[in-house]
């Protein structure tokens, strides 16, 4: 009796299991007739390529018989967190690099200290994005900073939140935190070819074209045609700084393929105005600080520095793209500094009323307000001095700056424009070229400097690997 039941539930188990593996399993009809299927489970036969769980990031490559070949253009953050993705999930991810060594531009922001994230809550980071925040919404709510913290500590990478909320690295440096990425994409079996352009698509055979680069005199046998690849992931980046790779070569690439790209140009950068030869030649490189900025609605407190062609500096790149915009539009913005953010008028001009009014203006900015000299020339900038303090005060609080023109978009930190929304699906790829995701700052977003940037561009990597994932998963499966 024991026996008798104990077989039941044995059949009854393994009828559940066959009912649940059904679709993947072919039992000979000898083994069906007799009887011995119970005992003899056939071998069971896997599709080519076997069905990825829900949460595409989930993949399991030993679950992937024959992994997807995915080509990832670009080396920098967005590429790299991409690459992460992909092989994650089984994948065989080529990444194609034209600079000798990955990440230069990700090593250039560790420079000043790596601001790699913003702690704020997710709703205000959110808003640091403009325009752009529902279309990055979801790609930043997968990959928040805890995120961040947690990916940099598993990496061996902790980091510290600063008192301005900004998120760093504790060593302050980008190198340590990409040698251990390298490292564990290397292990995870990506496959880096540096020295590589990406030069579009080949006009007859559709494919990935590359050309060699920075004196490499072959390609690497993996790029050589036929190039087959299963999806492919742009992270080309924007056009700031081209000297570190990223130069917005691709933009007639994707715009021959009927992308919408909107112009690149700069953000987070300095702004031209006419200096007098004075100002350029003795205070080019002096900072103004504390000093607030204001610009229509829009104030700012932080640090501008001097330079031969104009102002430059955090403060001010906050302020970049309203005054770009306006610019663009008005030919000039008029920007207000204000030169003792933290006194009032009126106590700047009790302060000046104690001085003697034949001191030089110098002095008497020296003596009363403890102003650099440097503050005397930005007033004789602006013509005929006040003399009475309350005047001085008013003017001191509201100096006006007539900005011409944003600086170079080689200076500057980053870019703004890229692959329209509008030329994208919701998980990134291009409506114009599908197979082919895109990601990072090659995107049209702009954010202020504080690890917007870079949170964006990892979220947004990561978003169109998921992207290119499930979307293999759903036609190639
Ligand atoms: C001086 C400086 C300081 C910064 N500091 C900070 C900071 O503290 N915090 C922050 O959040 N952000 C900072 N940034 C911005 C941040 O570094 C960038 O936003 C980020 O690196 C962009 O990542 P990405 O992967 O999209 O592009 P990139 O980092 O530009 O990478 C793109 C890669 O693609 C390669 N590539 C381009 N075209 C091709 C092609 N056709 N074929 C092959 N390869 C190609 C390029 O060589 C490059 O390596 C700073 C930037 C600068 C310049």
């Amino acid at each position: 009796m024991a026996r008798l039941s104990l077989l039941s539930c044995w059949q009854l188990w393994l009828k559940r299991w066959m009912r649940m593996a059904k679709p993947q399993r072919k039992p000979c009809r000898a083994c069906w007739s007799r009887s011995a299927i119970w005992l003899l489970p056939c071998a069971p036969v896997f599709p080519l390529r076997t069905k990825p769980p829900d949460d595409p990031a989930q993949f399991s490559p030993e679950r992937m018989s024959t992994p997807y070949r995915v080509f990832v253009i670009g080396g920098g953050p967005a590429g790299l967190a991409a690459a992460e993705v992909l092989s994650d999930a089984g994948c065989v991810v080529h990444v194609v690099e034209r600079m000798p060594s990955l990440g230069r531009k990700f090593l250039m922001a560790g420079r000043g200290g790596l601001n790699i994230s913003h702690s704020e809550a997710q709703e205000k980071l959110l808003a640091r994005y403009g325009a752009a925040a529902p279309w990055l919404a979801p790609a930043l709510a997968a990959w928040t900073t805890d995120d961040i913290r947690h990916w940099m500590s598993a990496l061996g990478q902790e980091s510290f939140i600063g008192s301005s909320g900004r998120v760093f690295p504790k060593s302050m440096k980008a190198s340590p935190l990409l040698r251990a990425w390298l490292a564990r994409l290397q292990q995870q079996g990506v496959q880096f070819h540096t020295r590589v352009d990406w030069t579009g698509w080949d006009a007859t055979t559709g494919r990935l074209s590359f050309t060699p680069a920075q004196g490499r005199s072959d390609l690497p046998p993996d790029l050589v045609e036929p190039c087959r690849a299963d999806a492919v992931m742009l992270a080309t980046g924007g056009a700031s700084w081209p000297r570190l790779g990223s130069n917005g070569a691709w933009v007639p690439a994707l715009q021959a393929q009927g992308a919408t790209v909107v112009p690149l140009q700069p953000a987070n950068c300095g702004f031209r105005t006419n200096w007098s030869a004075v100002m350029r030649d003795r205070f080019a490189g002096t900072p103004l600080k504390p000093v607030a900025l204001r610009f229509g609605d829009h104030t700012v407190r932080g640090e501008v520095v001097v330079t031969a062609t104009g102002l430059e500096g955090g403060a001010l790149y906050a302020l970049s793209g309203v005054l770009r915009n306006h610019i663009s539009q008005h030919g000039q913005a008029e920007l207000l500094l204000d030169l003792r953010p933290d006194l009032s008028v009126a106590t700047l001009a009790s302060r000046l009323a104690k001085v003697r009014p034949r001191e030089s203006l110098s002095n008497r900015l020296r003596k009363a307000l403890r102003l650099p000299p440097v503050v005397a020339a930005l007033l004789r900038e602006e013509g005929e001095v006040p003399v009475t303090p309350q005047a001085l005060a008013e003017r001191l609080k509201a100096l006006p700056v007539l900005l011409t023109g944003p600086e170079s978009i080689e200076r500057a930190i980053s870019s703004a424009g890229g692959v329209a929304q509008a030329a994208c699906e919701a998980n990134f790829m291009l409506h114009a070229k599908l197979g082919v995701f895109v990601a990072g700052e090659m995107l049209d977003w702009e954010a202020p400097t504080g690890g917007y940037l870079l949170h964006a561009c990892l979220a947004t990597g990561r978003a169109a690997a998921k992207g290119a994932l499930q979307w293999l998963r759903e036609t190639r499966s």
